[in-house]
């Protein structure tokens, strides 16, 4: 048999080879994407939807739902009864802690009164002090940046408000603050590969600073702790201060107020024109480990009833506004899946879990305990008998802003099964993977035990430059026609993953680790 013959005949053999293989896997990894059943959760979506109603309940009438606090109690009791009445089971809180004390602002006011009068946007940290009713006094720019500038102002603060931040330059806005993703946006997102396994937020700077500031302003007997708010037009982003801890008793009420209102009062401090405020502030702290639990909910599956299938997000809000982008936006489109795949009377194999999660603000708190208490401690890895039961967990928070795919968490092999379940979804907007980790947000807590987490890639609208974790975070920037179209691509993923015969492919275990974040 001549060269050229033999050549031709393994090149043939070579193409046939090749075409098996591509075919084989292609044919192993083919999806039955029910469009039956897409049709009818787009239906009930579309049609018949319920997610800005949910949306105004927890946050024009629950407000915010800081946990431990009162308030994040009602919400979810709401949360709850809404659930049960849509026909949901085994709905209920699961307690979690240790968290600490809880806490709730009832009052603030924050005014200049001399040399002229006008009110200042302000808002107290979360778990600082209050005032005993209204104190006036004046103000003492102190930007205090390191220990080395606690002897400039020793003696200069008995009986001052405390300006501790230098002021910014404010920059016009000549973006916009909000955006969508376009196809480049998403094309680079998909190109971005495990640059930081696991998603762990690093902090590396001086946390014990903050601390030893605090102590030196206390002993300087300083009568509040002023800072300035990131942002400007009046938006003011603000956190916690103060101590969880029971035993620490609360003393100094800490503030952030309006870069507008930070920069005049400071120009003016600088000019050595005196500036009186007053501040009334009302805070009240409740017993620790009050207020403090998940709240879970399931739809029954049938023939693999004992494996499930999680969707969920952390309930929690921080206290400038009432929560909206950050999370009631992913409580109510997990809520209103969960309405979808039951109102549509559609079957599912295993069981659907809801998880809405707490203390998520202050580290992921709930849904490590969670996954501590059902799956596994990712210190030791011992794992849980439902460990093995979970095929999957789907995670939103990221704002209200419309699904455009999903991050895979470095899990390659979920990548063609979520390309095919993305396919209805495409004029929608949805249409990109990526293999990079998202950091930040409770679907880790599931990935830190070596089970599937997903985090889906969202709009970033407005949520970085105007709501996450500020005043601003309200109703009135939600956005309906993506939290209609939200749910409807969450309920679908996670009917696929119920009915799927295999669970889910998972990334190799990894090793006991004591959690980083
Ligand atoms: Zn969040």
């Amino acid at each position: 048999m001549s060269f050229s013959t033999r050549c031709r005949v393994r090149t043939i053999g070579l193409a046939l080879a090749f075409a098996g293989l591509v075919v084989l896997p292609l044919a192993a990894q083919r999806e039955n994407v029910d469009l039956d059943a897409i049709y009818k959760i787009k239906q009930q979506g579309f049609q018949s939807s319920h997610v800005m109603e949910i949306m105004s309940e927890l946050t024009d009438v629950y407000g915010p739902r800081l946990t431990g606090s009162p308030s994040i109690t009602k919400a979810a009791e709401w949360a709850m009864k809404e659930m049960t009445g849509w026909g949901l089971v085994n709905v209920k809180m699961e307690p979690w802690g240790p968290f600490g004390r809880g806490w709730e602002n009832e009052r603030t006011v924050v005014l200049a009164v001399a040399p002229d009068a006008f009110p200042i946007i302000g808002y107290s940290k979360a778990w600082a002090a209050g005032t005993n009713g209204p104190v006036r006094a004046e103000v003492a720019y102190a930007p205090i940046a390191s220990e080395a500038d606690f002897a400039k102002y020793t003696g200069k603060l008995k009986g001052k408000f405390v300006f501790i931040s230098t002021p910014r330059e404010i920059d016009a806005h000549f973006e916009a603050d909000a955006r969508r993703y376009t196809d480049e946006d998403l094309d680079r997102i998909a190109m971005e590969t495990d640059k930081n396994p696991r998603g762990a937020r690093r902090f590396n700077f001086d946390r014990t600073f903050p601390g030893k500031r605090m102590d030196f302003l206390k002993t300087e007997g300083a009568l509040a702790v002023f800072d300035e708010s990131r942002g400007d037009d009046g938006t003011v982003f603000v956190q916690g201060g103060g101590s969880r801890d029971p035993k620490v008793t609360p003393t100094m009420p800490e503030i952030t107020i309006a870069a507008e209102h930070y920069g005049r009062i400071v120009r003016m401090v600088e000019k050595n024109v005196p500036v009186t405020l007053e501040i009334d502030i009302k805070n009240t702290f409740f017993p620790a480990d009050q207020n403090v639990f998940n709240i879970v909910g399931e739809i029954p599956g049938t023939d693999k009833a004992d494996e499930i299938v999680m969707l969920g997000g952390h309930f929690d809000s921080w206290h400038g506004g009432t929560g909206a982008t950050d999370n009631a936006a992913g409580s109510a489109v997990m809520m209103e899946a969960m309405r979808i795949l039951k109102a549509s009377g559609l079957k599912m194999r295993r069981t659907v879990r809801i998880g809405l999660w707490s203390g998520e603000e202050q580290g992921l708190l709930g849904s490590r305990a969670y996954v501590k208490e059902h799956f596994a401690d990712p210190a030791t890895m011992q794992l849980k008998p439902e460990h093995a039961k979970l095929s999957g967990y789907f995670n939103v928070d990221n704002g209200t802003g419309a699904i455009r795919g999903v991050y895979l968490q470095g899990n390659e092999m979920v990548a063609p099964i979520f390309r095919q379940w993305m396919q209805p979804f495409r004029n929608l907007g949805m249409t990109q993977l990526s293999i990079d980790d998202t950091g930040g947000t409770d679907h880790l807590s599931f990935d830190a035990v070596g089970l599937p987490g997903f985090q889906f890639i969202q709009d970033p609208i407005d949520y970085s430059t105007r709501t996450h974790h500020s005043n601003m975070d309200v109703y009135e920037r939600i956005q309906a026609p993506d939290m209609m179209q939200n749910p409807v691509i969450v309920a679908a993923f996670v009917y696929e993953a119920a009915n799927r015969d295999e669970m889910l492919p998972r990334k190799p275990l990894p090793e006991p680790r004591p959690p980083r974040f």
